[in-house]
């Protein structure tokens, strides 16, 4: 008989669980309480506008195999543009450009790395020597720094201050949205590895050319060949145990059931959902909230003419971390995406004060945005954005099967998936992807996690792990 799974939570998720379980022959009922599927990777359309906006931009890179299995999987990859170069604004005005050539990694960034004039000679030599210490890192020294910060990384390394505002700042705050201090050794080392010096392939950066609502918008018809079913608009009440099993969930008075219950629930409304009696059956559940949130501020302005002539421009030294072309608007301007990571303190701020500050940095960054008016500002706050990537959170992160260790402590047939889950990735699409690709597997006993990026032959010969 066919064996049926009920998965709370349309985000990526629980999409990419929902397309795994569709394909081992499972029937799958997927419940998301909004009127669209995506979660925190969504659009909206701006009333005043009316153009259709993304909360805010996202990108992947060339290492986040199973996001990019997934879009295979949507027959979207074609939405995604990849880009071997990023742009990063000097100083005192005008751009680096740090892009890849066909030298073997980690040395493909070098030649346009030498060549970048908003960093110093000291700031470029210790760069250098934080790269040669990660790359040869094995893996028994990098888990000596599993429960540090990456600050306290930088400070062995001897990182002066100005690598840290110029360089460590803008990449790791915009990868971990955690400042240097409170963000994960571990997960920066991850970052300088796969992001940047195994190889120029999983070091691309790619940006949607289309709307998150576009790109996921195939999900549901895929979930539905397969005989499954998307209720959108559906919030689910609570999640049924008897005898210490989850046997379904509830909506109201309404019950669902399935022989496996998958919760792709971001962590706060699964604790909210439970309830102290529930999660106190399920040792998984037992710390949740200490996994807290980091926001991220994404600003739409719309300008009456174009002034980023690039795709995307990183901004060290500045309160908008990264910037980007949206395209151009009906009227003939430029649409542009600012993004402020880690953005605690942006989110008591008013409109006003965001449009003073990020238009600050915009016309730092593009001076005919000086001459130009705003035709629309619109900041959006997102303030549980993530969960705080720390030291202390990998110990937290649960496993989507409840039997992950051999314990008997855990609801059974509860699997749990989202990107706060123990996938070893920071908050990101691809970590969502991989937690909603383990829990299906986990279900299914079929598949698995897809292969991660292969390290080029130079930077295997020269790394010691
Ligand atoms: C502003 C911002 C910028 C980001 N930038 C990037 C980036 O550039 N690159 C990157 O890789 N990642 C980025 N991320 C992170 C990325 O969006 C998330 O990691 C990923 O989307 C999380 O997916 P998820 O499925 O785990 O959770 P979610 O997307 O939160 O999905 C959970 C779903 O559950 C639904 N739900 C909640 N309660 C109920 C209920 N009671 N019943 C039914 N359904 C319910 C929600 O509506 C939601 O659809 C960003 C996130 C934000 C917010």
């Amino acid at each position: 008989m066919t064996k049926t799974c009920v998965i709370v939570g349309g985000g990526l998720a629980g999409l990419a669980a929902a397309i795994k379980l569709g394909d081992a022959g499972w029937k799958v009922t997927l419940l998301e309480s909004r009127r669209r599927l995506g979660g925190r990777a969504s659009s909206f359309v701006d009333a005043s506008s009316g153009l259709e906006m993304d909360n805010c931009q996202h990108v992947l890179m060339g290492c986040c195999t199973n996001l990019i299995h997934f879009y295979k999987s949507l027959g979207v990859s074609d939405a995604i543009t990849w880009h071997d170069k990023t742009w990063w604004l000097r100083p005192k005005g005008g751009m680096d450009c740090l892009q890849s050539t066909c030298l073997p990694a980690p040395l493909h960034f070098a030649p346009s790395f030498l060549r970048m004039r908003s960093l110093t000679r000291k700031v470029r030599q210790d760069i250098q020597r934080a790269m040669w210490r990660t790359m040869r890192m094995g893996s028994s020294e990098s888990e000596t720094w599993r429960g540090h910060s990456f600050a306290s990384l930088l400070d062995e390394w001897k990182q002066g201050d100005d690598t840290r505002s110029n360089f460590w700042t803008p990449l790791i705050v915009s990868a971990l949205n955690l400042p240097l201090h409170e963000a994960s050794a571990v997960f920066g080392l991850q970052v300088l590895r796969d992001g940047f010096l195994a190889s120029a392939k999983g070091a691309r950066i790619g940006v949607p050319s289309v709307s998150l609502a576009d790109l996921y918008k195939p999900s549901a018809a895929l979930i539905e060949r397969s005989g499954g079913e998307v209720r959108l608009g559906s919030p689910v009440t609570g999640i049924e145990v008897e005898d210490r099993c989850a046997v379904g969930v509830r909506i109201h008075d309404e019950l669902i059931y399935g022989d496996a219950v998958l919760s792709a629930l971001p962590w706060e409304k699964l604790d909210a959902l439970m309830g102290n009696e529930i999660a106190s059956m399920d040792t998984r559940l037992h710390q949740l909230s200490e996994l807290g949130h980091s926001p991220i501020l994404g600003v739409h302005v719309l300008l009456d003419r174009p002034v980023l002539h690039v795709p995307h421009l990183v901004m060290p030294n500045r309160n908008v971390q990264w910037l980007f072309d949206k395209g151009s608007i009906p009227s003939g301007g430029q649409h542009l995406h600012a993004v402020i990571s880690a953005a605690d303190d942006w989110m008591d701020r008013s409109q006003e004060e965001i449009q003073t500050a990020v238009m600050v940095d915009v016309i730092a960054a593009c001076p005919e945005a000086s001459s130009a008016d705003i035709v629309q500002f619109r900041a959006i706050k997102e303030r549980r954005a993530t969960f705080r990537a720390t030291p202390t959170a990998e110990a937290i992160r649960p496993h989507a099967s409840p039997a992950t260790g051999g314990t008997d402590q855990n609801i059974k047939n509860l699997y749990l998936a989202g990107d706060w889950c123990a996938t070893g990735w920071p908050a990101t699409m691809e970590g969502a992807v991989r937690s909603g690709y383990a829990a299906a597997a986990a279900i299914t006993g079929q598949g698995g996690l897809e292969a991660d990026a292969s390290a080029g032959w130079l930077f295997r010969a020269l790394s010691s792990s």
